[in-house]
């Protein structure tokens, strides 16, 4: 059996597994990222792969790696990393996978890959509109079979559109972008700047969970879905597509307010449009961006 290797870099994580274009995602697994230097990312990395092998114990033909950020998808450079990961800019993960493994590899933005994985599932025949809600927020649109990239491999950087002008300054260096209201990174920046300092405030879990019993956490979270659902409702209207998918680790936790989220992309919606919006949680849930990179592998360049 010939297997793909498939890996998705987050802001705290790295997921990894492999699997076929038949059989789709065999196995999988996670490691959390301790340092975020690009020499300990490109040990991540490399760790994934080779744990892949071992564990598989198969040919490997193909890796597949999404990352946060700008992504040049042709020879798989990091034009501009995410804020969460700053030193991976410049890096060329495409080019270092290739001279130790030696087999081709394709890099690809993060939220691409999870919108191609769920268009998939579709066959591709719809268009599918992917948001990927974690340390950062990401998008990817899918239409046709194929990644709309744009001119510079920055399309659908959704996180980084202003919703608030002159509002929170961002870690990408503006100010009123939707990650610095609506990120994971972002909500326990406002909570502990409240003043809401408690032990134990130590995860996004911990701080969705006391969102119903503590107002000032309530008054952010909200505020946070209202600003998330703004800027998706804007896209969708621009891009009209068939479905919208929500997905990454964010969306994962029981607490998340998904029926808040979606209530509020409503309330943005044209009054003239004929159809409702398909809002759909990924269906392959945090695992999509792995799946996309097994079909995105298997259709070699889209
Ligand atoms: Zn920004």
């Amino acid at each position: 059996m010939s297997i793909i290797a498939v890996l998705d870099l987050g802001g705290s994580s790295l997921k990894f597994g492999y699997g076929t274009t038949t059989a789709g995602l065999i196995w999988d697994s996670k490691i959390e990222l301790t340092q975020i230097s690009r020499k300990d990312i490109y040990a991540v990395i490399e760790d994934a792969v080779t744990q892949i092998c071992n564990h598989s114990g198969e040919t490997l033909t193909a890796i597949v790696l999404g990352s946060p950020g700008q992504v040049n998808s042709e020879t798989g450079q990091i034009i501009s990393g995410s804020p969460n990961l700053p030193d991976w800019k410049g890096a060329n993960p495409g080019h270092y996978l290739r001279e130790i493994f030696s087999v081709p590899v394709q890099v690809e933005n993060d939220a691409n890959l999870m919108a191609f994985g769920e268009a998939g599932r579709w066959n591709y025949e719809k268009t599918v509109l992917g948001i990927t809600l974690g340390s950062g927020i990401g998008g990817g649109f899918v239409e046709g079979g194929k990644i709309f990239r744009g001119s510079g491999f920055s399309a659908l950087e959704i996180g980084h559109t202003i919703v608030h002008p002159g509002g929170r300054s961002c870690l990408c260096g503006k100010k009123g972008c939707l990650e610095a209201y609506s990120s994971a990174a972002s909500l326990l920046r406002q909570v502990e700047e409240a003043g809401v300092n408690e032990v134990g405030f130590l995860s996004l879990q911990t701080l969705l969970e006391k969102c119903d019993s503590n107002p000032i956490i309530k008054k952010i979270v909200e505020e946070s879905v209202e600003l998330l659902a703004l800027a998706i409702a804007n896209v969708a209207i621009i891009l009209d597509p068939d479905i919208i998918v929500i997905g990454g680790g964010m969306s994962d936790i029981p607490a998340f307010n998904y029926d808040l989220l979606c209530s509020n992309i409503a309330r943005f919606r044209e009054d003239n449009t004929s159809r409702e919006w398909d809002l759909r949680p990924a269906y392959y849930g945090n695992k999509a961006a792995l799946r996309g990179g097994i079909y995105l592998s298997a259709k070699k360049k889209v």
